[in-house]
């Protein structure tokens, strides 16, 4: 059996749902939930509700922690190419590759390979 992981919302244990229920019969407690996969907040939460309870809680001291932005971001053409490709694209009916980069500044479009497409390192932002 894989291993379960606790939901790290810090009032989950207080929502009455029946599933969180648990226990020996006659001292059954309200319990953090237990899930062997979560699918919110990359896997640390049972619930919308649990993730945004914990970020109310704690996300000040998360981006003083790690950094608090003190003046905007700039997307320039150096750093606004994206990967892309089309859903509907057949071998047998195109010449051109399917993947490429897209410059969102400048529209400019450049080929590239399935391989490089699934490179998460392959970028041409500089
Ligand atoms: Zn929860």
């Amino acid at each position: 059996m894989s291993d379960l992981k606790l939901c790290q919302g810090s009032k989950c244990h207080t929502y009455y749902t029946q599933d969180r229920f648990k226990g020996q019969k006659g001292s059954k407690t309200y319990q953090t939930r237990r899930r062997s996969s979560m699918y919110y907040g990359t896997g640390n939460f049972c619930s919308m509700q649990c993730y945004n309870d914990w970020a109310d809680t704690f996300i000040d001291r998360a981006i003083d922690h790690f950094g608090r932005l003190t003046e905007p971001k700039h997307l320039t053409e150096d750093n606004a190419w994206i990967k892309d490709y089309d859903y509907n694209w057949r071998a047998e009916d195109n010449q051109q590759s399917n993947w490429r980069s897209i410059n969102k500044i400048t529209k400019e479009e450049r080929p590239m390979t399935e391989q490089q497409y699934n490179d998460s390192n392959y970028t041409l932002n500089t």
